[in-house]
């Protein structure tokens, strides 16, 4: 039986990330993977709808581009070739993560492994005695009563990066992250796309102006929403949504959520990563990671959520549920459209809008080109209590979006 400081159970950013930094402390570890190493976030989560979106970006940038002076004739996609570069860049970035793993001295074992006791994991062939057992199952896609997958005519998330073809139309369930990004993505690339939404607004979980420009934006791109709707009856393809509306998708994607992976954890183990129940987002396991091995604390409540694609949407602290919530805070909201870099970008859509109390910002939510590093500034700011005061002798860069946040603070 062999030993190891550490085992842990899962090769997603949770447990990879905690593997390195045991690691790097000298202890010895090993990793249990069923799957690939980088788990959802890199196989079939974050890593291949950013690849596809930026890939749906550029294609809608340059249709658009006969504007700016650049003409393309005959501009079409190849779906078979962006699937190429998306299986590519989750391949290159695999083999990059085998190798740090290979290199730092974590032993990788291939295969599906229990937690037996406090100090012994299992696998089908052997069992490893380890002083401290780390579990970073994950979780996959939530189903549904009534939108159980079949992975033809109800897709999940896994199934729709795997689609041979694009479909004529389709009919996505749910409005968070995961239904934004794909919607964008299918739109950009032509594909008439309908949003069936359980709450009274796309997003929900964002500041209500956000929720608000997204519905704008989509109603510009003709991408047809219906809100405080679920799914009634399907059958034969027919799909009767609750107010009655009957659709006919060519399929559906149902991105309602996910569901931690069900593990057996009657002996108390350590749980990180999506499998914790907590906040179900890669940055949130590789802090839990950091907090783990390196004992390094970060503040649960100031957590960035960020959607991808055009313009990008980030929010982090406090979000404004409706226009009386907006009441309570010290408030200011700067458009993109008021910066000279959008203009030269030719993308002013979008705002910064900033929260704050007491000469402190709380919360800030950004739609804008490059708000997914924008927010990480708002981020910094509140994890360490900056003031507004501190903030205003921040020196920022000409001509840049980061500009916007400067007039933001100043504006407070
Ligand atoms: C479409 C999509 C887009 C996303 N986009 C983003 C994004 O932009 N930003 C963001 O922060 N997050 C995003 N997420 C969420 C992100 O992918 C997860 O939060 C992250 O992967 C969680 O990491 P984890 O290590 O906890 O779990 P996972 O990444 O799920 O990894 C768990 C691993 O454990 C393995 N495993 C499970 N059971 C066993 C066992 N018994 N033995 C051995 N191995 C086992 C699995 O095979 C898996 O590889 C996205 C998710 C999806 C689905």
């Amino acid at each position: 039986m062999e030993a190891f400081d550490i085992g842990i159970i899962g090769g997603g950013p949770a447990g990879y990330t905690t593997a390195l930094y045991y690691a790097k402390q000298g202890k010895t570890v090993v990793l249990f993977e069923k799957d690939y190493v980088g788990g959802t976030c890199l196989n079939k989560g974050c890593i291949p709808t950013k690849a596809f979106l930026h890939i749906a970006d550029l294609y809608s940038e340059l249709k658009d581009a006969d504007k700016l002076g650049v003409n393309f004739e005959n501009l079409n996609i190849d779906f078979d070739k962006i699937k190429e570069y998306k299986n590519n860049v989750i391949i290159k970035l695999r083999k990059g993560l085998e190798l740090t793993l290979k290199n730092a001295g974590v032993k990788v074992v291939y295969c599906c492994a229990e937690m037996v006791t406090k100090n012994k994991i299992k696998t089908e062939t052997d069992e490893y005695t380890c002083s401290e057992i780390i579990i970073a199952t994950g979780s996959k896609p939530k189903e549904i009563k009534g939108l159980e997958y079949d992975h033809k005519f109800i897709l999940s998330s896994d199934d729709i990066l795997e689609i041979e073809k694009l479909p004529k139309n389709i009919l996505i369930i749910g409005s968070g992250a995961i239904g934004i990004e794909w919607t964008r993505i299918l739109s950009s690339f032509g594909v008439e796309v309908t949003i069936a939404e359980l709450a009274d607004r796309l997003c929900p979980l964002a500041d209500w102006e956000v929720s608000k420009r997204i519905e704008r934006q989509f109603k510009m791109k003709k991408i047809k929403t219906y809100l405080s709707a679920s799914v009634s009856e399907i059958t034969d393809k027919k799909v009767t949504l609750s107010d009655g509306t009957i659709l006919e998708p060519e399929c559906i994607l149902v991105a309602v959520g996910r569901e931690v992976n069900k593990y057996n954890n009657n002996i108390n183990a350590k749980i990180i990563g999506d499998a914790s129940s907590e906040i179900m987002l890669a940055h949130y396991a590789v802090s839990q990671a950091k907090e783990l091995a390196l004992n390094i604390p970060f503040n649960k409540n100031i957590i960035p959520s960020v959607i991808y694609g055009t313009p990008e949407i980030a929010w982090v602290g406090e979000v404004s549920k409706s226009k009386e919530d907006d009441e309570k805070y010290d408030k200011s909201m700067l458009l993109i459209s008021a910066l000279g870099k959008a203009h030269c970008d030719n993308k002013t859509d979008g705002f910064i809008k900033i929260l704050a109390k007491d000469g402190h910002i709380k919360g800030a939510s950004i739609i804008s080109p490059e708000a997914s590093a924008l927010i990480q500034q708002i981020t910094i700011a509140i994890s360490n209590d900056l003031s507004i005061n501190d903030l205003k002798k921040v020196c920022f860069a000409h001509p840049t979006y980061s500009e916007g946040i400067m007039e933001g603070i100043m504006a407070l």
